[in-house]
């Protein structure tokens, strides 16, 4: 999409701190991190929140948890734990729309979440 923050950051037109590409993924350092190890983990093609999710995104949507998992582990924190998390709309905090999994690790996390 040409005006979306993930996708001009997937595409390379905005700078990030980048830690996994793939064809259908792509992994960045969150901005303002909220933990030790803060990353985003994102489709590469554009869906702006989870309730517009359809069949076709059932494989990417599987493989953002994936990725998740697999980036926690070289990180260091899969086995302490680490929390993924995927806000949608206001009441929930989104704030970018355009789905991105965050991942969360490094320190305690608190339940339930505010
Ligand atoms: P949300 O609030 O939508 O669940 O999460 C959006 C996340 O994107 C926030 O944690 C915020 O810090 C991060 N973010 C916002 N703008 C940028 C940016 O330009 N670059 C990076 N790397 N992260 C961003
Ligand atoms: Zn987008």
């Amino acid at each position: 999409m040409n005006d979306c923050l993930f996708c001009k950051i997937a595409d390379g037109r905005i700078p990030a701190k980048k830690v996994h590409e793939d064809p259908d993924t792509v992994a960045f350092e969150d901005l303002n991190p909220q933990a030790p190890v803060h990353l985003l983990v994102i489709p590469r093609a554009h869906v702006g929140r989870t309730t517009e999710l359809r069949p076709e995104h059932d494989a990417v949507m599987g493989k953002l948890f994936r990725v998740a998992a697999s980036l926690a582990a070289a990180r260091g924190v899969a086995e302490g734990g680490f929390r993924l998390v995927m806000n949608t709309n206001a009441d929930a905090g989104q704030t970018v729309f355009h789905v991105h999994l965050h991942l969360l690790g490094g320190r305690k996390m608190g339940w339930p979440p505010g």
